[in-house]
């Protein structure tokens, strides 16, 4: 049974009011402020129904939706601007049935929902549906920051009236009109239920999602500012200490971009500095790594790569430099211009490498100086000297902290152009342990097929040593033999008296002039005072203690001239004692006089030649041979050998062997702290203890060298030319050395060969025929007699030099 009735009508734009709802309006339209002003007076009732579309103005049926509720007026206020405010509350659902057109206002037919009755069931349903909603309706407040929390305090007294609990949680849903319409159209108070729990689980996901969404993006937010916070912070905390990394970091990359423009960079480095400056940028700058890559953009920038110097292949030019700086030398110059020239033809270095060889102080340095002046070329130079470990030539890994580049980079850097003439100096003295073999690593440096892509562990780029003039030094031979396979061997053998005195005068003494600044005139070195610095101050080679004495007259003579104490200083021989000390070498004779037992030998050594005093002594013993003065092996064999061919030849050489029974030998080769070895001192022990065992002397003005065989043949040596010198200086006047050598002489300079008397010797007798003072008396035995041929060798392989025992 619908209860009719009829009412105004008050059309809604953007609401629906639900049962139970107070809700202030505020009414402009014309016809509803009538409507208002007609219930009034009456029971203050009117029917409330959304429109449609809120922007219609004068809504007619079509515009308005059907159902809607019964209002009542509570309160009414005219605003001056003639609208109105009202505060309604929602009363029944009711359905418009007809329009009634009234003049001023609309009026309709309409009818109210029955009401409506639950079996127990379903009040059970109802209820627990309501429970459900409510405590969703919850949720949907908690998540919903714009409900206040107090409506689901209101809400929760509602329990008891579902009806009235579903039309409040309908009305603080925010649903569009459409949906709060349906809401308000069910009729059942159960599908009314279960269509509100629907949108109020719909409303929750989508609030959680919002939730999620928003949560993230202000998690994000917050990292992004606190991470601006902080490194802003930062970087007020670096210009307070002063090391702000943005300018380093700004300076370097305008260097890196001067560098680009220079033009000198290959791709490959222009590549690499870019990686490694956005690396640098991307990095704590107070950072261990951040300094590591630092460095390594300062080396990047530091070295040459393709810049190179113009290269002067005038070999007019070349000799005229080489002849400037220094004296004699001719055949190293040759080799050197014809090195020149080679390359100037075949416009490329691929060729072998030049290697001077010699003691030290002849000027292997300074020539490599000179090839370098004479082509135009800036001078590198690496001391190999004690360089046991690969990673000193070809570097370090960067992950060390402290890595540098290796020797050959790090002199590249110093050079500044790419093409320099690059000396290793003291190749010889380079050895390997088990950090790897630095030979190989230089062996990949000198090789041209492989040298135009040198990479060094630090740089990790390829670096271009194809137009690099490698030079080597070394004293000695005694160079890793793959390597010595890929040098032209130069030697440089020493200097004789006359020379020395040559370059002193040319050379040193102008050279110390400038050094120590003093002006011509002002010191004077005669010739013989240069002679006697050569002969009573030093005793080498080369030339280096040389031009020490000579700095040293200098510096005393800047002094007295400093002193006031004299204008031109000229240093008489006599006046050494003054200059340069008490004399450091004895000159003339080896030895003083004639001495029994001590023979002269001649050594090769590193530093050049030098001379051996071998001594031998007899003591009271039972015929045994001992040895002091740090021999070597091969010396010692050497001693051996030379007391069995003493001992089997006795007679012949006028001993009697009974001595053997009675005394020991001792034979010692002073200066005992230098270690000595090889077997070319072997004729010169035979001579001391042939002279000490027949008490003769060894004459003073002889010197000799020659290994020995247990027949008594006297066999080659080398380092014939610097023993000669060595010989000169020691002021020898006679020199033995074996026949077999004879053909090196060519290869002596003409005033040695001037003023030594030179013996080839080919056996043992001629050479104590030369070195003793008295002629030997060889003593015959009875055997002898019987068979006078007989020597105390089987005779069988007696002139058979094969059979000789001695080692090399
Ligand atoms: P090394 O490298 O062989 O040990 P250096 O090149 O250091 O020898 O030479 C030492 C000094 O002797 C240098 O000042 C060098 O100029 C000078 N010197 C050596 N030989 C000559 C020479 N033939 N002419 C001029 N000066 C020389």
């Amino acid at each position: 049974m619908f209860n009719t009735q009829k009412l105004p009508l008050l059309p809604l734009r953007d609401i629906v009011v639900f049962p139970h709802m107070i809700v202030p309006l505020f009414v402009g339209r014309d016809r509803s402020v009538k409507a208002l002003e007609s219930v009034m007076n009456g029971d203050k009732k009117l029917m409330l129904v959304t429109q449609k579309d809120s922007v219609t103005d004068d809504p007619g049926k079509d515009d308005l939706y059907e159902v809607g509720t019964i209002g009542t007026v509570l309160q009414l206020l005219k605003l001056p601007d003639g609208t109105v405010k009202v505060l309604v509350e929602g009363g029944e659902r009711a359905r418009i049935l007809d329009f009634k057109n009234k003049d001023d206002y609309l009026r309709v037919e309409i009818e109210t929902y029955k009401k409506e009755k639950f079996s127990k069931s379903d009040e059970k349903i109802i209820q627990s549906l309501a429970r459900g909603c409510l405590s969703r309706f919850k949720d949907f407040v908690s998540l919903h920051k714009k409900l206040p929390s107090e409506v689901s305090e209101t809400l929760g007294n509602m329990e008891d009236d579902p009806a009235k609990l579903a039309d409040t949680i309908a009305a603080h849903i925010p649903l569009k009109t459409g949906e709060k319409q349906q809401i308000l159209k069910r009729e059942g108070l159960k599908e009314r239920l279960e269509l509100i729990y629907e949108q109020l689980e719909a409303e929750i996901d989508v609030l959680e999602v919002e939730n999620k969404i928003r949560k993230r993006v202000k998690g994000q937010m917050e990292k992004t500012q606190r991470d601006y916070y902080l490194n802003e912070q930062m970087k007020a905390i670096q210009k307070e200490l002063g090391d702000d990394n943005s300018t380093e970091v700004n300076e370097l990359e305008e260097r890196v971009k001067e560098k680009i423009k220079e033009g000198f960079l290959t791709e490959a480095v222009e590549e690499k500095l870019d990686n490694e400056l956005k690396k640098l940028k991307s990095m704590n700058p107070m950072s261990a790594e951040s300094t590591v890559v630092r460095n390594y953009i300062d080396w990047m920038l530091a070295l040459p790569w393709e810049k190179k110097s113009e290269v002067n292949s005038d070999l007019e030019h070349a000799q005229t430099v080489l002849d400037e700086d220094h004296y004699s030398l001719e055949e190293v110059k040759e080799r050197i211009i014809e090195f020149i020239a080679v390359q100037k033809r075949t416009n490329s270095l691929k060729g072998p490498i030049l290697c001077l060889v010699g003691p030290p102080g002849v000027g292997k340095t300074s020539l490599g100086k000179s090839v370098a002046r004479a082509t135009g070329r800036d001078f590198a130079r690496v001391a190999l000297g004690g360089v046991r470990d690969e990673s000193e030539i070809r570097g370090h890994r960067r992950t060390y902290v402290g890595s540098m580049p290796g020797k050959i980079i790090q002199s590249l850097k110093r050079a500044g152009h790419s093409n320099p003439v690059f000396m290793l100096d003291e190749i010889d003295k380079m050895s390997h342990d088990f950090r790897g073999d630095p030979a190989s690593a230089l062996l990949e440096v000198l090789d041209p097929e492989q040298n135009d892509s040198f990479v060094d562990h630090y740089m990790e780029l390829e670096y271009d040593l194809s137009d690099v003039m490698f030079i080597c030094t070394a004293n000695s031979l005694n160079i890793p033999s793959p390597l010595k396979d890929r040098m032209e061997i130069i030697r440089i053998p020493g200097y004789t008296e006359d020379e020395k005195v040559n370059i002193a005068e040319r050379h040193l003494i102008k050279k110390q002039l400038e050094a120590n600044g003093l002006k011509d005139g002002e010191i004077v070195i005669p010739e013989e005072t240069i002679r006697s610095l050569i002969q009573h101050y030093t005793r080498e080679a080369g030339v280096r203690n040389l031009n020490r004495e000579i700095a040293k007259l200098c510096r005393k003579t800047v002094k007295k001239i400093v002193a006031d104490e004299a204008e031109t200083i000229s240093i008489a021989p006599d006046d050494l004692q003054d200059f340069s000390g008490v004399r450091k070498h004895r000159y003339g004779q080896a030895e003083e006089e004639n001495l029994v037992g001590v023979t002269t030998g001649l050594a090769w050594t590193e530093v050049g030649g030098d001379i051996l005093s071998i001594e031998a002594v007899i003591l009271p013993g039972k015929g045994k041979v001992s040895m002091t003065g740090q021999l070597g092996d091969v010396m010692k064999e050497s001693v051996t050998a030379s007391e069995m061919l003493i001992k089997s030849r006795a007679q012949s050489f006028g001993i009697d062997p009974k001595i053997f029974e009675e005394h020991n030998i001792h034979v010692h080769v002073p200066e005992g702290a230098t270690p000595k070895d090889g077997p070319s001192a072997g004729i010169a022990m035979v001579t001391s203890i042939v002279s000490v065992l027949t008490d003769n002397p060894v004459l003073k003005n002889v010197a000799m060298t020659g290994e020995i065989t247990l027949r008594g043949r006297v066999l080659p040596i080398g380092g014939l030319k610097e023993k000669l010198l060595a010989a000169l200086r020691a002021g020898v006047t006679k020199v033995l050395i074996p026949a077999e050598n004879e053909k090196n002489l060519i290869d002596v300079p003409d005033n040695v060969k001037d003023d030594l008397e030179i013996v080839p010797v080919q056996t043992i007798d001629e050479v104590l025929l030369h070195a003793l003072q008295d002629k030997l008396c060889p003593i015959s035995d009875e055997n002898d007699k019987k068979d006078p041929k007989k020597d105390l060798i089987p005779s069988k392989s007696a002139e058979n030099g094969d059979s000789d025992v001695i080692t090399h």
